[in-house]
């Protein structure tokens, strides 16, 4: 059985752009090795948003070194990016948009989901790429909800959809460069369910609602993520509450990570490149 190492949570909402107010739960700054492949969650709302004909959301940035995968859980998200990826995600959708050697792009709300107004949930993951891949071309997957296989559980205990990797036999559609296990997870109150999760990888529980017990009596509430130990190749989850759950596993990338702002590479000088490029142009612009 995994033990958890530690959890991270925060309570103190920012916004990015006008479009997303997101609480950071994790950063390569605090937790680097512990989540490695993975950098930085933030997750936006849920928050209700009036009806509007103004567009809400950030503009043209850029980034390189990484890749941003956009979960909406409710609510509209739309993309556009200077590699000539882009569209609109809804419920139950997800982005996993490559930047690797750069590119810039814009994130709003969707133009229908801004007319109606609504609960808006995302997460906004970033994920490392190692550093033969960092410089590769940019890449856009739209992966609409329909293409994410579902597994039931047994006895009704919830649902486990395959994003990225592979459970209990079924893959998920996320092209990934390194191991990557992505799973939206619904559990019910009072059932209990054993995942078993590959020895060796990070692994992490993100509950968005609801509250999950582990088996050495530990607790993950809403909003809060439990990162565990990278031995061990199984998980028990027992529900307190219903649960929605993102799990986030992965082979870790052991090589240095140094980030600025929207870049995350292995070395100062890489960063300095990359400012450098970004204001040469180098990173292309939107049409
Ligand atoms: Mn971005």
């Amino acid at each position: 059985m995994k033990k958890l190492l530690s959890k991270q949570r925060s309570d103190t909402p920012h916004w990015v752009g006008d479009g997303f107010p997101v609480r950071s739960i994790f950063s390569y700054n605090d937790v680097g090795p512990e989540i490695s492949p993975f950098l930085l969650m933030d997750y936006a709302g849920p928050a209700k948003f009036p009806a509007t004909t103004e567009r809400r959301g950030v503009g043209e940035h850029p980034h390189r070194g990484f890749e941003t995968v956009t979960i909406v859980y409710s609510g509209e998200v739309e993309h556009r990016d200077s590699a000539g990826g882009g569209g609109i995600i809804h419920d139950g959708d997800v982005q996993w948009m490559t930047a690797a050697s750069g590119l810039v792009h814009e994130e709003f709300h969707g133009p229908n989901f801004a007319k109606k107004g609504g609960v808006f949930e995302m997460v906004q993951l970033w994920v490392n790429l190692p550093k033969k891949d960092k410089m590769s071309k940019p890449r856009y997957q739209g992966i609409s909800s329909e293409k994410i296989p579902v597994v039931e559980l047994d006895k009704g205990a919830g649902s486990v959809r395959i994003i990225a990797g592979e459970y209990a036999g079924k893959k998920g559609p996320a092209l990934t460069f390194t191991p990557i296990n992505l799973w939206d997870i619904r559990l019910k109150v009072g059932s209990q369910s054993k995942f078993k999760v590959p020895a060796g990888h990070t692994a992490c529980v993100f509950v968005l609602s609801g509250k999950v017990s582990l088996s050495d009596g530990g607790e993950i509430s809403d909003a809060e993520i439990g990162i565990f130990e990278k031995g061990g190749d199984e998980l028990e989850l027992s529900v307190s509450e219903d649960a929605k759950i993102l799990f986030l596993g992965g082979e870790p990338i052991p090589e240095p990570i140094v980030g600025y702002g929207p870049f995350v590479m292995n070395s100062p000088a890489e960063i300095n490149q990359a400012i450098e490029d970004f204001k040469n142009g180098q990173m292309g612009q939107l049409k």
